[in-house]
C-alpha cells in the first residue's frame, strides 16, 4: 500500500503529528500510523491506569494544539474532572484525551484524509529510487510512503545497565524495564527493593509499590543521589533570564542563573523563564560545551527542570522522612548474589570503601533520557544504509532546524522528519508536550507544504 504520509510510532508525538495532518490535508490524501504499542496513542507516559501517576506539567500547558491552550482543560471539564490550569491531571486521563482528540477528528470522516492504523513494528526501511521510503514491518508486510515522520520516542526495550557486572542468579530478580508492569505483582509486601536511578521514573515506581501494599524498605541508588524537586503550589511569574553573550558556556549560563537567584528571584521562576529559550541556547553552545553540559550539569538540570506535582512530591517526601525510602549516592560496581538474594556492591560518592547492600529486587530506572539509536532495529537499519545518521552526542538522530533527518551524505532526505526525544541533539528541550506539540505542528505543516502537489 502506498501512503502520502507514514507516521511511525504510536505515542504522543505520533498523535500530535497526525491530528495536525488531519486538520489540514485534503480528503484525497492518505496517512498510515504504524505503531507497535497495544495502548495506541499513549506511549510509555500515558498508558498508566494508576490515578496517582500525575502529569508533571500543569494542565494548562498540555493541550495538544499550541494555538488552543485550553483544549485539554476543556476536555477535562467535559469529563466532569475539571481542574485549574495550574493543577496536574492524571497521566491516564491525558492518554484518554489524546485518544478522544484523534477520534473526534476522525468522526468527521468524509472531509478528512484517509487514516489507517497499522499495528506493527517497523523493522527496516529502504529508500526508493523514484519517491519515498519503503518500510518493512515485523509481520513480513511492507508499506510505502512519500513523506515520513519518525516518532519513535526513547524506546521501551530493556534499558541498559551500564558499567556493572551482574551475577547470573541475580538476573531473575532484576527488572530491566520497569514499564512492563508484571514485576509489581511478584514483589512481596515485606521484601526489600532497590531502585537504580533517582529520577521521575523512580518516584513513579516507589509510589506504585506503596499503593499496592508494599511495606519493605526501598533503597534508591544513583551516582549523585539527587531526586527531582517539586513544582511550587502557587506559580510565580517566569523571570526573564539575564544571560551572557557569545561565546556561550555552560558555566556562564549557570553563573548568570545563580546570580538571579541570589538577587531574590525564586529559582523555579528562573527555570521557567529559561525554558522557552532553552532550544535557542542549546544551539548557541559549541559541541564541546554541549558535551560538557551532559557530563557535568545533566543531573542538576534534570532535578530542577523536570519537577513533580506537589501532591506527588509530598507523598514521596513523607516516605523519605519516615526512612522507608533511603537514597544513596554512589557508583554501582556489581549486582552479586549472596545467601539467595541479589546484593548491590557500590562505592559511595566521595568514599573509597565499597558497600554491600543485600536486597530482594533490583529495579532499573536509569537510562531513559538518552535515546541514542541502538535500541531501535529500525534506526540501526536506516543508519546502516546512510538514510539517517546518529547525532554526535549519542542522543538520537542528526536533524536540521526543521527536524529533517540528515543522511550520511550530509543532506536532508526530502520528506523524512523526526519528532520528539530523538531530535534532542539539535533541540535538547524536546522531551515534553509543550515543546513536542510545536515541533509536531511544524513538521506536519512542512510535510503538507512539501507534498502539496501530490495530495492536491
Ligand atoms: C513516565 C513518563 C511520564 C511523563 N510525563 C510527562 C508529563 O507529565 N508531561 C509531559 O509533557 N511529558 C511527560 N513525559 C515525556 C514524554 O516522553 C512525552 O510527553 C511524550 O509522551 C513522548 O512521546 P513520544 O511519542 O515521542 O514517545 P513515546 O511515548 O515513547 O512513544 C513512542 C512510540 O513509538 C512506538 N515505536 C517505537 N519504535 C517503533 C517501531 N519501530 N515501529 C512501530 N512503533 C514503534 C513505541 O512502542 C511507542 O509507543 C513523560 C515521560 C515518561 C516516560
Amino acid at each position: 500500500m502506498v501512503y502520502d504520509v507514514a507516521v511511525v510510532g504510536s505515542g504522543f508525538s505520533a498523535i500530535a503529528v497526525s491530528v495536525h495532518l488531519l486538520r489540514s490535508l485534503p480528503a484525497s490524501a492518505s496517512i498510515a500510523i504504524v505503531g507497535d504499542d497495544p495502548a495506541f496513542g499513549r506511549g510509555t507516559a500515558y498508558r498508566t491506569e494508576f490515578h496517582l501517576h500525575r502529569l508533571n506539567v500543569p494542565a494548562g500547558r498540555m493541550s495538544v494544539f499550541p494555538d488552543e491552550p485550553d483544549h485539554f482543560l476543556q476536555w477535562l471539564e467535559r469529563q466532569g474532572r475539571g481542574i485549574s490550569r495550574d493543577e496536574f491531571a492524571s497521566r491516564g486521563d491525558y492518554g484518554l484525551y489524546l485518544r478522544d482528540t484523534l477520534a473526534s477528528l476522525l468522526r468527521d470522516r468524509p472531509s478528512r484524509a484517509k487514516l489507517d492504523f497499522i499495528r506493527a513494528k517497523a523493522t527496516g526501511c529502504v529508500r526508493l529510487a523514484d519517491d519515498g521510503l519503503l518500510f518493512q514491518l515485523a509481520e513480513g508486510e511492507s508499506l510505502q510512503a512519500r513523506a515520513v515522520a519518525l516518532c519513535l520516542g526513547v524506546g521501551t526495550a530493556d534499558l541498559p545497565l551500564r558499567d556493572a557486572r551482574i551475577a547470573e542468579p541475580a538476573r531473575r530478580r532484576l527488572v530491566r524495564n520497569p514499564w512492563r508492569l508484571k514485576w509489581l505483582s511478584k514483589v512481596k509486601p515485606e521484601e526489600t527493593v532497590s531502585i537504580l536511578g533517582s529520577g521521575l521514573t523512580m518516584i513513579d515506581q516507589v509510589l506504585t509499590l506503596r499503593a499496592r501494599g508494599h511495606r519493605g524498605v526501598i533503597h534508591v541508588l544513583s551516582r549523585r543521589g539527587l531526586v527531582p524537586h517539586a513544582h511550587a503550589r502557587h506559580h510565580g511569574a517566569a523571570v526573564l533570564p539575564d544571560l551572557p553573550d557569545d561565546p556561550l558556556t555552560v558555566s556562564g549560563i549557570l553563573k548568570a542563573l545563580r546570580r538571579q537567584v541570589r538577587q531574590g528571584a525564586e529559582w523555579r521562576t528562573v527555570m521557567d523563564g529559561l525554558r522557552p529559550r532553552t532550544q535557542a541556547l542549546w544551539q548557541r553552545l559549541s559541541p564541546p560545551e554541549r558535551a560538557r553540559f551532559l557530563r557535568h550539569a545533566l543531573a542538576w538540570w534534570n532535578i530542577h527542570r523536570h519537577r513533580v506535582a506537589p501532591p506527588v512530591f509530598e507523598q514521596f517526601d513523607a516516605l523519605l522522612r519516615d526512612g522507608s525510602v533511603k537514597v544513596h549516592a554512589g557508583f554501582l560496581n556489581e549486582i552479586g548474589f549472596r545467601d539467595g538474594r541479589p546484593c548491590l556492591a557500590y562505592r559511595p560518592r566521595g568514599g573509597r570503601d565499597g558497600v554491600s547492600l543485600p536486597v530482594d529486587w533490583v529495579i532499573n530506572c536509569t537510562g531513559m533520557e538518552r535515546a541514542g539509536i541502538g535500541h531501535s532495529p529500525l534506526l540501526v537499519h536506516m543508519a546502516d544504509q546512510g538514510i539517517v545518521v546518529p547525532d554526535g552526542l549519542g542522543l538520537g538522530l542528526r536533524v536540521d532546524g526543521l527536524s529533517r533527518a540528515i543522511g550520511a551524505d550530509g543532506n536532508a532526505l526530502p520528506g523524512l522528519y523526526a519528532v520528539g526525544a530523538l531530535t534532542a541533539g539539535q533541540f535538547w528541550e524536546i522531551t515534553a508536550v509543550p515543546d513536542i506539540r510545536v515541533q509536531a505542528q511544524t513538521v506536519a505543516n512542512a510535510i503538507i507544504a512539501e507534498r502539496a502537489v501530490s495530495v492536491a
